[in-house]
């Protein structure tokens, strides 16, 4: 097998750790390996990034941003093997990762060039003669930790942003989709100076949290489930130090009657079935008024039972495999805990026989209720769980029941309802009317057990910054208040 090497202090080494192996979801073989980073390896990346990094935030502004567009340059000349290496390793069509490619690059371009007026402020001074100078500075060493489901793009949510504000990062990737960010680490190696970007590969136990509890990471900025990043979380908060959790979900969809239910049953089938039910963001329980319930689940089972499962590589493939085993006994373990409560599935809910790997089919379940685990943890697969509501406060109240908090969506044409989804619901997203779709212009996070920050927008940028105060005597002049023989 080829070895792949990491990426610290740019340059390319193999990691001197034990070995793990990436498996491909579409047949369950090996697609490679990795040697892990050492923790002597994971120190030498913390302290390249550290030192360029005094390099890299005193560089003019225009110097960085036109590193930010040669990094984007990169991506799009590497477009198809990025796209076919996360195809290999994610199991998501092949088409779709294509997509993501030229997201990333449109990342880099928007940080470069958002960063150029991203600027502080000065704030009224307490005197004449003096200048308070609000200065938007870098933390300094981002240790930037990624799950498998977008590889890529949650990946460039943080790097962009944390780079275009002077920032250097040490990654750490998913174990299961190492060999994506190793080709990115390619584009990072031939664009960025010397340790600005870092690529150390391992188990998050250990590479992870040695990143975590590094005295020389300045900031963690974590994507991936609730229950690591808690423990994310409670070690940095012994430490003081900042972090980002972008976090699980269990987002609702709320269908009311004054839509189309069959167009409305079109946009669900999408928002749960993408990528599998493998999406942070992904529809995962849905509420439909009792008037349209039977056409909006008819209309649900005749499009799910029409989904093309298959090889990712197939262009005529929309559903590909689950990521790994452990995530697909957990959705059959919810199934059948489920069915035990009296629910029913209508279409799917099986492992397909002709294929190998880690496929599921989409499955639709009714008759579900909220003492069900299905309609309470996250699910993260190919589930969409339909139940009826009477009327606007119960469609509400049954949303807004979880402790989640990342999105929501509406089908409405009724302004009160969107006004009363956004007052009403703890989520940073509400979709209306155009589920589970990004805007790289506008903020993307989560609320209590979903998170605490934002990327994307100015807001992700913002969030890539502290600030610091200067406040500056123009001159050195005797204060009245300092010691003297005759001050008390
Ligand atoms: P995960 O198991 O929490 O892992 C995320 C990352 O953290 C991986 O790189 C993982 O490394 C690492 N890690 C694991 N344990 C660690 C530890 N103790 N210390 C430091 N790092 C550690 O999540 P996942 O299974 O990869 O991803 C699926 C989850 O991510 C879902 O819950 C999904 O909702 C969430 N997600 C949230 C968002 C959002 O924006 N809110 C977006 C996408 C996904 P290893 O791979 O080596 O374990
Ligand atoms: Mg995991």
């Amino acid at each position: 097998m080829p070895e792949r090497p990491l990426l610290i202090d740019g340059t390319f080494e193999l990691g001197s750790a034990e070995p793990f192996v990436i498996l491909n979801p579409a047949s369950g073989a090996p697609i490679d390996s990795v040697a892990a980073a050492s923790p002597d390896q994971v120190d030498t990346a913390v302290a390249a990034a550290t030192r360029a990094q005094t390099s890299w935030w005193a560089a003019a502004q225009p110097e960085r941003s036109a590193i930010m567009h040669a990094v984007a340059a990169g991506v799009r000349s590497r477009k198809e093997d990025l796209a076919d290496i996360a195809t290999r390793e994610t199991g998501r069509p092949y088409a779709r990762n294509l997509l993501y490619v030229d997201m990333i690059a449109d990342l880099f371009r928007q940080y470069a060039e958002l960063a150029r007026v991203h600027g502080g402020r000065i704030a009224p001074s307490n005197e004449a003669g003096q200048l308070s100078l609000v200065v938007r500075a870098p933390y300094g060493v981002i240790a930037a930790l990624v799950p498998w489901n977008y590889p890529l793009l949650l990946l460039a949510f943080k790097v962009a942003p944390a780079l275009a504000t002077g920032n250097t990062v040490v990654i750490k990737p998913a174990s299961e989709t190492t060999l994506t960010t190793l080709v990115l680490a390619e584009v990072f190696a031939a664009t960025t100076p010397p340790g600005v970007v870092n690529v150390v590969a391992g188990s998050g136990r250990t590479v992870g949290d040695q990143l975590v509890r590094h005295p020389d990471t300045d900031m963690v900025a974590f994507t991936g489930s609730t229950e690591v990043g808690a423990g994310i979380g409670a070690i940095c908060g012994q430490m003081a130090k900042p972090t980002h959790l972008e976090l699980g979900g269990k987002d609702p969809a709320i269908v009311f009657d004054d839509v189309d239910p069959g167009l409305a049953a079109k946009a669900v089938v999408w928002a749960s079935f993408l990528n599998a039910g493998q999406v942070c963001t992904s529809t995962e329980r849905v509420y439909v008024h009792r008037s349209i319930y039977e056409e909006f689940v008819d209309r649900v089972v005749e499009l799910t039972s029409g989904l093309r499962l298959g090889d990712p590589f197939d262009p005529d493939t929309q559903i590909g495999p689950m990521r790994n085993e452990r995530g697909r006994a957990k959705v059959l373990e919810q199934l059948e805990d489920a069915q035990a409560g009296g629910a029913k599935i209508v279409a799917g809910g099986s492992i397909p026989e002709e294929l190998s790997g880690f496929y599921l089919q989409p499955t639709v379940v009714v008759d579900v209720d909220h003492t069900m685990e299905l309609m309470r943890e996250e699910t993260f697969g190919p589930v969409l769980p339909i139940m009826a509501f009477d009327d606007d406060d119960q469609a509400f109240a049954l949303a807004a029941d979880t402790p989640f908090g990342l999105g929501a969506s509406c089908y409405t044409s009724t302004p009160d309802r969107v006004r009363r989804a956004y007052e009403q619901l703890k989520v940073g997203t509400v979709w209306v009317n155009d589920p589970v779709v990004d805007n790289l212009a506008a903020p993307f996070g989560g609320m209590r057990a979903s998170g605490n920050v934002r990327e994307l927008g100015l807001e992700g940028m913002d969030a890539f910054t502290s600030m610091r105060h200067v406040h500056w005597n123009m001159q050195l002049e005797d204060k009245p208040w300092w010691y003297g023989p005759d001050r008390h």
